[in-house]
Parts: C-alpha cells; structure tokens; sequence
C-alpha cells in the first residue's frame, strides 16, 4: 500500500535507514564512546537476529515462558452497549508479567547472552521496566542493575519489592529531582564505564539508534500475532486498530502488523488534566521538533527549550517526547494521534473492569477510553485495542484517589 508517497510494502527495509533515521527523527546524538558501543550492539543485532538458533530461542520462549500467543478478546457486552461497532481487545496483560514491556526485554536480554555481556543496565521510573527486565535477567542469569531515583523508590514499593526478589540490583539515584531523568542521566553514564561487560536495555522505542528499531522489532510480534488471530476470528481486518502511546513501545509493535492494511491506525496520548503544559504529556499533539536522551523526535519544551514536565494519571505514559518513528508516523498521517484525559481514562477502566472482567493497566484505559469513543463516531465496523497490560498494580491508586465508581 503506498500511502503519501511512502510504499508499505517495503518500509521495514527502509525504516529506520542505515543510520537510524525514520525520515528526519531519529539518529543517535550521544558521545563518541556511546556512538562506538551502539554501533556495536546495532552489528550484534543485524547479524544475530538473522541467526536460526537466536530465532528458534526466542519463539521457545515467547511459547513456553511469556505464554504467547496471547489471545484476542471479543468485547460482546461494551459493543453492545455502545451500539453497531464490534469491539476486540488483544490481551498483552496475558504476557508474563503482565504487560508488554517483557516482549521486547527478553530479546535485549537474549542480545546480551549471545554477545557474551555479563550485564544488564537500565533506568525506571514507575519501576515497570525495571521488573520487566529484572525478570528477564533472572531468566538467563544476567546481573541486572536498574538506576531509579529515590522519590521513585519510596513512591513504587512493590515493584522495588519485585525488582530486589528478582536478583536484581536497585540503585539509588539522589541527584536534582531524583526522578526518571536523573535515572536515566545516571544510568546512561554507568553504561558508558561499563559497556564491554553489559548493555543497556532501553524500556521502549526511545533513546540512540538501534533502540527505537530493536525495540519496535521485538514488539512487532504482538502485530503480527494479532492480525493473523483477527482474520481467523472474524474472515477480515479490523477497520480501526487504537493503542496507548507513552515512549511508543506496545504502539509500535501492535501498528507494525497493519501499517501495510486498509486500517485507520490510531494512538492516544494522555492529555492529564488539561491542555495546559505540565498538565499533560501529548507530546506527539503539542510538542514541537527537538533532540533528548540521544534522539531527534517531537518534543514537549520549556521555556528554555529543555524538555518540560508532564503529568498523566498513567506513570508509564508520563514522558515529554515519543520514539522516532511515531513523530515520523505522525508527521506522514499513516497514523493519527489523538488524546483522552484522565477522567475518561478512569471511566474506562472501570467500565472494561465491570463489563468485561479484564481490570486494565491505566496506561491502557488511555486505549480503551479512545475505542469507546471512535465506536460511538463509527456508528457500524469493528475496532480492535491493545490491551498493553493488566492493572493490578493501580487498583490501590485509583482507588484512593478516584474511589470506586
Ligand atoms: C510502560 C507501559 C506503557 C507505555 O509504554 P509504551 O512504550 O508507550 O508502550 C503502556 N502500557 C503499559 C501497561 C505499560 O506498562
């Protein structure tokens, strides 16, 4: 399918280029010593992922330890009450632990056993990578560092809990706002002392090339899973597809089986409690051009030009940019990006939760609320949303805050 000049057909040959650009986003704006050590994960990479054993090692995995494939859910009730359109959900909150994230952990961390690294770094922030990756570590025996700051650690108990049960190694960061930058400018500087022995594993399609392409790649089978059970559910494609879009990983994924279709794509960003910067983290909607953490992508600003702070009641939705090839996706208009806000967002994940029995991530909701929304403007058709994960985790939050609705 060609669409605005770009052929579908061939554009994960194209995209990202040999230098890792998605049109003019992407890239890898960081040290020489970093630039040295991505070009040798980018090398490993290209040879590896070719390699029959490294491919025969992951599907093993994805069957006999993830428990893919995950299956694909047919919304009978919430269709129902919303009138014609026919609503799915694919179940990512199926996949071990819970969410998508261990989809592309578990390739970075097979990465690193095959290219001899004793090591795995990476920062969190709500702490879900952290647990993903911890899991993944404590699969292949890898030590496993994760960077957080300590406003975090006090604020994500259970999954510091889960991460330490794992094996894994939790460090304190204690430096400005002890938040997820100050994780990340922390880890990114280990990474650069110890990166002969460890690599870094980034937590979605985000940060220097080859992340935004590796991590989109090991997503890409929740697209291609998905695409083949819909047909085999319903004889066609779905009409519209709708995912969440934090740093873009489960989004990513999921579009890459239907880029190539005559199907609306759609991401839903949060948009917090308002259009107000610092608000909100639409960054794809409001945000303008602009380089962090090592990539060219859409960006919120400050004042100064430095990426500003954002809110969403979803912690793994709150950052001020999204990965390259969405700002790419964005920018074509292949994929249209719009927002839901936090009270639609929890409305949401109590309506899946009555309706349907699946409690949702409130990441998801995000996806889940946008559905809802898109059906009753359809009128007749079918939607399918990825369910990125369960959310057991933010049923004690919404609780409080919000009380049972
Ligand atoms: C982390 C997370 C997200 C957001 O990350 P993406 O890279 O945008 O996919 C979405 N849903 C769940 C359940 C998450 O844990």
């Amino acid at each position: 399918m060609i669409y605005n000049g770009i052929d579908f057909e061939t554009y994960f040959k194209n995209y990202p280029d040999a230098n890792g650009y998605f049109g003019k986003y992407g890239g890898a704006y960081i040290s020489p010593e970093l630039k040295q050590a991505m070009q040798e994960i980018t090398e490993a990479y290209f040879t590896i992922c070719k390699s029959r054993k490294f491919i025969a090692e992951l599907r093993r995995i994805r069957k006999e330890f993830q428990g893919r494939p995950t299956p694909i859910s047919h919304l009978e009730r919430l269709s129902n009450k919303l009138g014609d359109v026919q609503l799915y959900v694919k179940r990512e909150d199926l996949n071990h632990t819970g969410a998508h994230k261990l989809n592309h952990c578990m390739g970075e961390a097979l990465l690193a056993k095959y290219m001899g690294k004793k090591k795995v770094i990476a920062e969190t922030g709500a702490g879900q990578h952290g647990v993903a990756l911890a899991t993944a570590a404590a699969y292949f025996g890898l030590e496993c560092d994760i960077y957080m700051g300590a406003v975090d650690i006090k604020k994500q108990a259970p999954n510091v809990a889960r991460m330490k049960i794992l094996g894994a190694n939790v460090v304190e960061v204690t430096e400005g706002l002890q938040t997820l930058k100050e994780a990340v400018d922390a880890a990114f500087a280990a990474y650069a002392n110890e990166y002969k022995d460890a690599i870094y594993c980034i937590g979605s399609v985000l940060g220097p090339h080859p992340f935004p392409m590796m991590v989109r790649d090991f997503q890409s089978v929740v697209g291609i899973e998905a695409r083949e059970q819909f047909v085999e559910m319903t004889g066609e494609l779905p009409d519209a597809i709708v995912a969440c879009v934090g740093g873009g990983s489960n989004a990513a994924g999921f579009f890459s089986g239907f880029l190539n279709d005559p199907v609306e794509i759609y991401g839903v960003e949060p948009l917090g409690r308002g259009e107000k910067l610092g608000d909100h983290a639409a960054s794809l909607k409001y945000g303008e051009e602009g380089i962090m953490h090592g990539f060219n992508s859409i960006m919120l600003k400050d004042e100064n030009g430095d990426p500003a702070p954002v809110y969403s009641v979803a912690s793994g939705l709150d950052y001020p940019s999204s990965g390259p090839e969405h700002a790419f996706l964005h920018d074509l208009g292949r994929v249209k990006y719009d927002v839901v806000d936090d009270e639609e967002t929890v409305d949401a994940f109590f309506t899946l939760s009555r309706l349907e029995g699946i409690i949702p991530a409130i990441e998801s909701s995000h996806a889940v609320a946008f559905g809802m929304k898109l059906a009753e403007k359809m009128g007749k058709g079918s939607i399918l949303i990825n369910l990125s994960g369960r959310g057991d985790k933010d049923m004690d939050y919404i609780i409080e805050k919000y009380g049972i609705r």
